[in-house]
């Protein structure tokens, strides 16, 4: 009896998984072709001055609308294409639209203000090419390196800090932006901090959403400020949704901020509209 339950709990466990799996290697399928297709698209999410609410440049954000599955969020197909070697390709799409769309919103005579921020992955920062793609793009569309910012999570720069504080070097030589994505979720160390080569922190969402009810958050996102202040990075929080985070924000000495209380993510065309003269 007990060798029978046992095999039976092990039988519903298995088709639970292969469900997951099949559904998966579904999803990666159609987004090797949508990737192959030119099919994803950007939205384009503000970066503002908390003092003053202007502009101060924006994040790149990928979108991805399958006839059959629907809009998927990058917080799934992402995690796919890293999973199944594809965020290389896609990585790549991703830099060549952004520099494309600061040459066509410099063409209709609304060009971008400060730097467009690209989400970098942990493997595209393997790629020893990764810079020269970068300015190949940016040459090609006529667009200077400093006009853009790559965002790399603090758990990617952990995967291999050695080579990604190597990789920061190169493509700060180079003039680009620099900022760690999701700060204080990842386990960096300040030693390794101090080494790499960033401009600019990005205080991770989830201590900005609990910052006003949570004690320990407050204390966690003025001991980052504090932290990036003397380290002379600049710091940037996302996820902002109310005037009282801006307020709290400012008095702790953060001066920028990203998040739906000033917009979400919008096409080029509204992005434009909105945000660029
Ligand atoms: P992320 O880079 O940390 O981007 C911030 C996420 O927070 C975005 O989610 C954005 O839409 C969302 N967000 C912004 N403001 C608010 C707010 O006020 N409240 C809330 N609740 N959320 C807000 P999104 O667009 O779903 O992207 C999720 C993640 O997917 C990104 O996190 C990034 O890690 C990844 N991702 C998106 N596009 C790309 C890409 O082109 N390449 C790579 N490698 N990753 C990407
Ligand atoms: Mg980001
Ligand atoms: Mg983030
Ligand atoms: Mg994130």
């Amino acid at each position: 009896y007990q060798a029978k339950r046992q095999k039976l709990s092990v039988c519903v466990f298995e088709s639970w998984m292969g469900r997951v799996v099949a559904e998966q290697l579904h999803i990666a399928k159609r987004l090797a072709s949508a990737i192959a297709e030119k099919q994803l698209s950007l939205n384009f999410q503000p970066q503002v001055d908390l003092r003053s609410g202007l502009l101060i440049g924006a994040e790149a954000l990928c979108r991805w609308h399958d006839d059959e599955l629907g809009d998927v969020s990058p917080g799934k197909f992402i995690p796919i294409a890293e999973e199944r070697g594809m965020i290389v390709a896609l990585g790549n799409w991703v830099i060549e639209e952004a520099c494309s769309q600061l040459a066509e919103w410099r063409e209709q005579g609304h060009p971008m203000v400060g730097q467009l921020a690209i989400n970098i992955a942990a493997q595209q920062f393997e790629e020893d090419d990764l810079a020269a793609n970068v300015l190949h793009c940016c040459a090609y569309f006529g667009i200077e390196a400093s006009q853009l910012s790559l965002e790399i999570t603090e758990s990617g720069i952990m995967e291999n800090p050695e080579k990604a504080i190597a990789m920061t070097e190169v493509l700060k030589s180079k003039g680009l932006g620099l900022s760690i994505d999701d700060f204080g979720t990842g386990y960096s160390s300040l030693a390794y901090l101090k080494r790499f080569a960033a401009d600019k922190i990005k205080i991770d969402i989830s201590f900005i959403r609990d910052m006003l009810t949570s004690d320990n958050d407050r204390v966690i996102v003025a001991t980052i400020i504090a932290m990036a202040n003397t380290l002379g990075l600049e710091t940037i929080a996302e996820g902002i949704e109310n005037q009282k985070q801006i307020k709290a924000l400012l008095a702790m000495g953060c001066a920028q901020g990203q998040g739906y209380y000033f917009d979400r993510p919008l096409t080029a065309a509204q992005f434009a509209q909105r945000w660029l003269i």
